[in-house]
Protein backbone atom coordinates (compact mmCIF):
# COMPACT_ATOMS: atom_id res chain seq x y z
CA UNK A 1 0.00 0.00 0.00
CA UNK A 2 1.27 3.49 -1.16
CA UNK A 3 -0.24 6.61 0.34
CA UNK A 4 2.24 9.37 0.26
CA UNK A 5 5.65 9.62 -1.32
CA UNK A 6 8.23 12.07 0.17
CA UNK A 7 10.96 13.17 -2.04
CA UNK A 8 14.31 13.59 -1.56
CA UNK A 9 15.58 16.98 -0.32
CA UNK A 10 16.70 18.56 -3.48
CA UNK A 11 14.27 16.32 -5.64
CA UNK A 12 13.81 18.35 -9.24
CA UNK A 13 10.84 19.53 -10.98
CA UNK A 14 11.25 16.59 -13.09
CA UNK A 15 11.52 13.91 -10.66
CA UNK A 16 8.39 15.13 -9.15
CA UNK A 17 6.49 15.12 -11.96
CA UNK A 18 7.35 11.76 -13.02
CA UNK A 19 5.80 10.75 -9.39
CA UNK A 20 2.78 12.89 -10.66
CA UNK A 21 2.18 10.79 -13.95
CA UNK A 22 3.11 7.61 -12.45
CA UNK A 23 0.24 8.35 -9.98
CA UNK A 24 -2.32 9.56 -12.18
CA UNK A 25 -1.25 6.65 -14.79
CA UNK A 26 -2.53 4.22 -12.45
CA UNK A 27 -6.01 5.91 -12.19
CA UNK A 28 -5.04 8.41 -9.03
CA UNK A 29 -4.97 12.08 -8.12
CA UNK A 30 -1.84 13.76 -6.84
CA UNK A 31 -1.87 15.66 -3.96
CA UNK A 32 1.70 17.83 -3.96
CA UNK A 33 2.81 19.74 -0.88
CA UNK A 34 5.78 21.33 -0.84
CA UNK A 35 7.37 22.31 2.84
CA UNK A 36 10.44 24.20 3.62
CA UNK A 37 12.80 21.20 3.11
CA UNK A 38 11.24 18.68 0.91
CA UNK A 39 8.16 17.47 -0.78
CA UNK A 40 5.68 15.24 -0.17
CA UNK A 41 3.19 13.89 -2.90
CA UNK A 42 -0.15 12.23 -1.76
CA UNK A 43 -2.01 9.54 -3.42
CA UNK A 44 -5.95 9.94 -3.56
CA UNK A 45 -8.00 6.76 -3.93
CA UNK A 46 -8.24 3.46 -2.58
CA UNK A 47 -4.52 2.87 -2.44
CA UNK A 48 -5.12 -0.60 -0.62
CA UNK A 49 -3.55 -2.34 -4.23
CA UNK A 50 -0.82 -0.17 -5.04
CA UNK A 51 2.36 -1.74 -4.26
CA UNK A 52 5.03 0.90 -2.67
CA UNK A 53 7.94 -0.20 -5.17
CA UNK A 54 6.23 1.43 -8.58
CA UNK A 55 7.44 4.77 -6.56
CA UNK A 56 10.56 3.33 -4.75
CA UNK A 57 12.01 2.98 -7.78
CA UNK A 58 11.69 6.76 -9.44
CA UNK A 59 14.30 8.86 -8.81
CA UNK A 60 14.70 11.47 -6.37
CA UNK A 61 11.98 9.20 -4.09
CA UNK A 62 13.17 8.99 -0.20
CA UNK A 63 10.54 7.16 1.24
CA UNK A 64 6.94 5.69 0.60
CA UNK A 65 4.77 5.72 3.62
CA UNK A 66 1.33 3.98 4.05
CA UNK A 67 -1.57 5.48 5.93
CA UNK A 68 -3.85 3.06 7.62
CA UNK A 69 -6.71 5.92 8.25
CA UNK A 70 -9.12 6.34 6.12
CA UNK A 71 -8.90 10.32 6.00
CA UNK A 72 -5.69 11.04 4.06
CA UNK A 73 -6.06 15.14 3.43
CA UNK A 74 -7.43 16.17 6.93
CA UNK A 75 -4.36 14.13 8.06
CA UNK A 76 -0.92 15.76 9.53
CA UNK A 77 1.01 12.84 7.85
CA UNK A 78 -0.15 13.93 4.74
CA UNK A 79 -0.29 17.92 5.40
CA UNK A 80 2.24 18.52 7.86
CA UNK A 81 2.23 22.18 8.20
CA UNK A 82 -0.78 23.65 10.52
CA UNK A 83 -3.48 25.25 7.82
CA UNK A 84 -4.36 28.64 8.42
CA UNK A 85 -7.29 30.30 7.65
CA UNK A 86 -7.56 33.92 6.37
CA UNK A 87 -10.75 35.37 6.64
CA UNK A 88 -11.05 39.15 5.47
CA UNK A 89 -7.36 39.83 7.37
CA UNK A 90 -9.10 37.50 10.41
CA UNK A 91 -6.30 34.58 11.12
CA UNK A 92 -8.12 31.48 12.22
CA UNK A 93 -5.32 28.64 13.16
CA UNK A 94 -2.29 27.79 15.06
CA UNK A 95 -0.35 30.89 16.42
CA UNK A 96 -3.80 32.68 16.55
CA UNK A 97 -6.55 33.04 18.62
CA UNK A 98 -10.37 33.75 17.22
CA UNK A 99 -13.23 34.82 19.14
CA UNK A 100 -16.53 34.08 17.60
CA UNK A 101 -19.59 35.35 19.08
CA UNK A 102 -23.46 36.31 18.90
CA UNK A 103 -26.76 35.41 19.33
CA UNK A 104 -27.69 31.89 18.94
CA UNK A 105 -30.79 32.71 16.40
CA UNK A 106 -30.90 36.16 14.64
CA UNK A 107 -34.34 37.52 15.97
CA UNK A 108 -34.33 40.74 15.01
CA UNK A 109 -32.06 43.75 13.42
CA UNK A 110 -31.73 45.52 16.83
CA UNK A 111 -31.27 42.39 18.42
CA UNK A 112 -28.38 41.22 16.08
CA UNK A 113 -27.23 44.95 15.85
CA UNK A 114 -26.89 45.69 19.96
CA UNK A 115 -24.92 41.95 20.26
CA UNK A 116 -22.69 42.71 17.32
CA UNK A 117 -21.62 46.34 18.82
CA UNK A 118 -20.76 45.03 22.48
CA UNK A 119 -18.98 41.88 20.93
CA UNK A 120 -16.46 43.57 18.98
CA UNK A 121 -15.88 46.34 20.51
CA UNK A 122 -14.76 43.57 23.44
CA UNK A 123 -12.70 41.84 21.37
CA UNK A 124 -14.80 39.42 19.26
CA UNK A 125 -13.67 39.04 15.73
CA UNK A 126 -16.52 37.80 14.16
CA UNK A 127 -19.62 37.80 14.94
CA UNK A 128 -22.41 34.50 14.83
CA UNK A 129 -26.22 34.35 14.33
CA UNK A 130 -28.14 31.81 12.64
CA UNK A 131 -31.16 32.56 10.37
CA UNK A 132 -31.62 28.78 9.32
CA UNK A 133 -32.02 26.69 12.30
CA UNK A 134 -32.20 23.09 13.18
CA UNK A 135 -33.92 22.34 15.88
CA UNK A 136 -34.96 19.05 17.92
CA UNK A 137 -38.66 19.94 17.47
CA UNK A 138 -40.50 21.31 14.24
CA UNK A 139 -42.41 23.04 16.69
CA UNK A 140 -39.68 25.28 18.25
CA UNK A 141 -38.50 28.99 16.54
CA UNK A 142 -36.80 27.62 13.20
CA UNK A 143 -34.97 31.06 12.17
CA UNK A 144 -36.19 34.19 10.34
CA UNK A 145 -34.39 32.27 6.98
CA UNK A 146 -34.23 34.75 4.14
CA UNK A 147 -35.48 37.22 6.09
CA UNK A 148 -32.53 36.98 8.58
CA UNK A 149 -29.92 36.61 6.33
CA UNK A 150 -31.14 40.34 4.97
CA UNK A 151 -30.33 41.71 8.44
CA UNK A 152 -27.14 39.86 8.62
CA UNK A 153 -25.81 41.46 5.62
CA UNK A 154 -26.87 44.82 6.99
CA UNK A 155 -25.03 44.62 10.14
CA UNK A 156 -21.99 43.16 8.63
CA UNK A 157 -21.55 46.12 6.60
CA UNK A 158 -22.85 48.62 8.89
CA UNK A 159 -20.29 47.31 11.78
CA UNK A 160 -17.50 45.65 9.15
CA UNK A 161 -17.45 42.62 11.07
CA UNK A 162 -17.34 38.97 9.25
CA UNK A 163 -20.12 36.64 9.96
CA UNK A 164 -20.43 33.22 9.87
CA UNK A 165 -24.23 31.35 9.72
CA UNK A 166 -25.48 27.80 9.70
CA UNK A 167 -26.63 26.30 6.23
CA UNK A 168 -28.69 23.06 6.61
CA UNK A 169 -29.44 22.00 3.02
CA UNK A 170 -27.07 21.83 -0.36
CA UNK A 171 -30.05 24.14 -1.85
CA UNK A 172 -29.40 27.08 0.56
CA UNK A 173 -25.50 26.89 0.37
CA UNK A 174 -25.40 29.59 -2.58
CA UNK A 175 -27.90 32.29 -1.16
CA UNK A 176 -25.79 32.04 2.49
CA UNK A 177 -22.78 32.52 0.80
CA UNK A 178 -23.58 35.24 -0.74
CA UNK A 179 -24.24 37.00 2.43
CA UNK A 180 -21.86 34.81 5.15
CA UNK A 181 -18.08 34.66 5.45
CA UNK A 182 -17.91 31.02 6.97
CA UNK A 183 -20.35 28.67 6.60
CA UNK A 184 -21.52 26.78 9.75
CA UNK A 185 -22.62 23.12 9.36
CA UNK A 186 -24.27 22.52 12.31
CA UNK A 187 -23.65 18.82 14.97
CA UNK A 188 -26.59 17.55 13.20
CA UNK A 189 -26.05 17.70 9.22
CA UNK A 190 -21.88 16.56 10.12
CA UNK A 191 -23.24 13.55 8.43
CA UNK A 192 -25.10 15.37 5.91
CA UNK A 193 -22.89 13.91 2.85
CA UNK A 194 -24.57 15.92 0.28
CA UNK A 195 -23.96 19.29 1.86
CA UNK A 196 -20.35 18.56 2.89
CA UNK A 197 -19.86 17.74 -0.75
CA UNK A 198 -21.75 20.70 -2.23
CA UNK A 199 -19.69 23.14 0.60
CA UNK A 200 -16.71 21.26 -0.81
CA UNK A 201 -17.15 22.77 -4.01
CA UNK A 202 -17.42 26.57 -2.92
CA UNK A 203 -13.90 28.61 -2.19
CA UNK A 204 -15.40 29.85 1.47
CA UNK A 205 -14.57 29.07 4.51
CA UNK A 206 -16.29 25.89 6.89
CA UNK A 207 -16.39 25.43 10.29
CA UNK A 208 -17.85 21.93 10.47
CA UNK A 209 -19.63 21.04 14.20
CA UNK A 210 -18.80 17.39 15.25
CA UNK A 211 -22.02 15.37 15.28
CA UNK A 212 -22.66 14.71 19.14
CA UNK A 213 -22.35 11.01 18.83
CA UNK A 214 -19.81 11.05 16.20
CA UNK A 215 -16.24 9.32 17.04
CA UNK A 216 -13.61 12.24 16.53
CA UNK A 217 -12.56 9.40 13.27
CA UNK A 218 -15.75 10.14 12.15
CA UNK A 219 -15.33 14.07 12.49
CA UNK A 220 -12.05 13.93 10.63
CA UNK A 221 -13.76 11.50 7.73
CA UNK A 222 -16.89 14.02 7.34
CA UNK A 223 -13.99 16.96 7.07
CA UNK A 224 -12.06 14.81 4.23
CA UNK A 225 -15.50 14.81 2.17
CA UNK A 226 -15.16 18.68 2.43
CA UNK A 227 -11.34 18.56 1.73
CA UNK A 228 -11.87 16.06 -1.07
CA UNK A 229 -14.39 18.37 -3.37
CA UNK A 230 -11.38 21.11 -3.42
CA UNK A 231 -12.20 23.33 -0.37
CA UNK A 232 -9.22 23.36 1.64
CA UNK A 233 -10.58 25.95 4.12
CA UNK A 234 -11.94 24.00 6.73
CA UNK A 235 -12.39 24.57 10.58
CA UNK A 236 -13.28 21.81 13.05
CA UNK A 237 -15.68 22.58 15.80
CA UNK A 238 -15.95 20.63 18.89
CA UNK A 239 -19.30 21.49 20.93
CA UNK A 240 -19.67 18.62 23.27
CA UNK A 241 -20.60 15.18 22.63
CA UNK A 242 -23.03 12.77 24.64
CA UNK A 243 -22.37 10.11 27.05
CA UNK A 244 -24.63 8.75 30.03
CA UNK A 245 -24.68 12.20 32.32
CA UNK A 246 -26.97 14.48 31.60
CA UNK A 247 -27.49 15.59 34.49
CA UNK A 248 -26.02 18.77 35.50
CA UNK A 249 -24.63 19.69 31.61
CA UNK A 250 -26.36 19.35 28.01
CA UNK A 251 -23.34 17.84 26.62
CA UNK A 252 -20.13 16.55 27.94
CA UNK A 253 -17.38 18.75 26.69
CA UNK A 254 -14.51 16.84 25.00
CA UNK A 255 -11.77 18.90 25.71
CA UNK A 256 -9.42 15.90 24.94
CA UNK A 257 -10.50 15.93 21.58
CA UNK A 258 -8.25 19.16 21.34
CA UNK A 259 -5.10 17.82 21.84
CA UNK A 260 -5.99 14.93 20.12
CA UNK A 261 -7.20 16.53 17.03
CA UNK A 262 -3.86 19.13 17.00
CA UNK A 263 -1.84 15.54 16.70
CA UNK A 264 -4.34 14.36 14.08
CA UNK A 265 -4.69 16.97 11.79
CA UNK A 266 -3.49 20.20 10.65
CA UNK A 267 -6.78 22.24 10.53
CA UNK A 268 -8.04 24.77 12.73
CA UNK A 269 -9.78 24.01 15.96
CA UNK A 270 -12.38 26.19 17.62
CA UNK A 271 -14.28 25.22 20.69
CA UNK A 272 -18.16 26.11 21.74
CA UNK A 273 -18.37 25.68 25.07
CA UNK A 274 -22.24 27.59 24.88
CA UNK A 275 -23.75 24.32 23.65
CA UNK A 276 -20.84 22.22 24.71
CA UNK A 277 -22.22 22.53 28.41
CA UNK A 278 -25.80 24.60 27.74
CA UNK A 279 -25.16 26.36 30.72
CA UNK A 280 -23.90 29.83 30.83
CA UNK A 281 -22.29 29.47 34.46
CA UNK A 282 -19.77 27.00 32.67
CA UNK A 283 -18.75 28.96 29.78
CA UNK A 284 -16.25 31.39 31.26
CA UNK A 285 -14.50 27.94 33.05
CA UNK A 286 -14.38 26.35 30.05
CA UNK A 287 -13.67 28.37 27.56
CA UNK A 288 -10.10 28.71 30.24
CA UNK A 289 -9.90 24.66 29.86
CA UNK A 290 -10.66 24.45 25.92
CA UNK A 291 -7.73 27.56 25.84
CA UNK A 292 -5.77 25.43 28.19
CA UNK A 293 -5.86 22.35 25.93
CA UNK A 294 -4.67 24.11 22.74
CA UNK A 295 -7.70 25.56 20.91
CA UNK A 296 -7.27 27.88 18.30
CA UNK A 297 -10.43 29.93 19.07
CA UNK A 298 -13.87 29.79 20.46
CA UNK A 299 -17.72 30.52 19.49
CA UNK A 300 -20.05 31.95 21.75
CA UNK A 301 -23.37 32.37 21.93
CA UNK A 302 -24.31 36.46 23.73
CA UNK A 303 -28.05 37.56 23.84
CA UNK A 304 -28.70 41.14 25.44
CA UNK A 305 -31.45 38.98 27.31
CA UNK A 306 -31.14 36.07 27.49
CA UNK A 307 -34.70 35.08 29.36
CA UNK A 308 -36.25 36.41 26.15
CA UNK A 309 -34.46 34.33 23.26
CA UNK A 310 -36.37 32.36 21.19
CA UNK A 311 -33.41 29.67 21.44
CA UNK A 312 -30.56 28.62 24.00
CA UNK A 313 -31.52 31.42 26.24
CA UNK A 314 -29.70 28.93 28.24
CA UNK A 315 -27.02 28.82 27.98
CA UNK A 316 -26.30 32.12 26.59
CA UNK A 317 -24.14 35.01 28.55
CA UNK A 318 -25.59 38.21 28.87
CA UNK A 319 -23.27 40.99 27.27
CA UNK A 320 -21.82 41.78 30.59
CA UNK A 321 -21.00 38.38 31.06
CA UNK A 322 -19.43 38.72 27.47
CA UNK A 323 -17.37 41.27 28.93
CA UNK A 324 -16.57 39.63 31.86
CA UNK A 325 -15.12 36.59 30.03
CA UNK A 326 -13.23 38.75 27.30
CA UNK A 327 -11.29 39.65 30.95
CA UNK A 328 -10.85 36.76 32.26
CA UNK A 329 -9.37 34.69 28.91
CA UNK A 330 -6.91 37.28 27.93
CA UNK A 331 -3.84 36.15 30.44
CA UNK A 332 -4.79 32.57 29.44
CA UNK A 333 -4.24 33.51 25.82
CA UNK A 334 -1.62 35.77 26.35
CA UNK A 335 0.39 32.58 27.92
CA UNK A 336 -0.19 30.75 24.99
CA UNK A 337 1.60 33.48 22.55
CA UNK A 338 -1.31 33.11 20.44
CA UNK A 339 -1.95 36.34 18.90
CA UNK A 340 -5.52 38.06 19.03
C1 LIG B 1 -25.66 26.63 17.05
O1 LIG B 1 -24.48 26.94 16.85
O2 LIG B 1 -26.54 27.42 17.39
C2 LIG B 1 -26.01 25.20 16.94
C3 LIG B 1 -27.24 24.82 16.63
O3 LIG B 1 -24.98 24.39 17.21
P1 LIG B 1 -24.92 22.79 17.18
O4 LIG B 1 -25.13 22.42 15.76
O5 LIG B 1 -23.54 22.50 17.67
O6 LIG B 1 -25.99 22.28 18.11
MN1 LIG C 1 -27.54 27.53 19.69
Amino acid sequence: MADLIIMRQGATEEEIEKVVKKIEKLGFQAHISRGTERTIIGIIGDTREISDEVFRVLPGVSEVISILKEYKLASRDFHPNDTIIDVNGIKIGEGYFVIMAGPCSVESKEQLYKTAKYVKEKGAKILRGAVFKPRTSPYSFLGLGAEGLKIIKEIKEELEIPVITEVMSPEEVEIVSEVSDILQIGTRNMFNYRLLQKVGRIDKPVLLKRNFSAKISEFLNCAEYILKEGNNKVILCERGIRTFDSEFTRNILDLSAIPILKKETHLPIIVDPSHGTGRRDLVIPMSKAAIGAGADGLIIEVHPKPEEALSDGFQSITLDMFSNLMNEITPFIEITKKKM
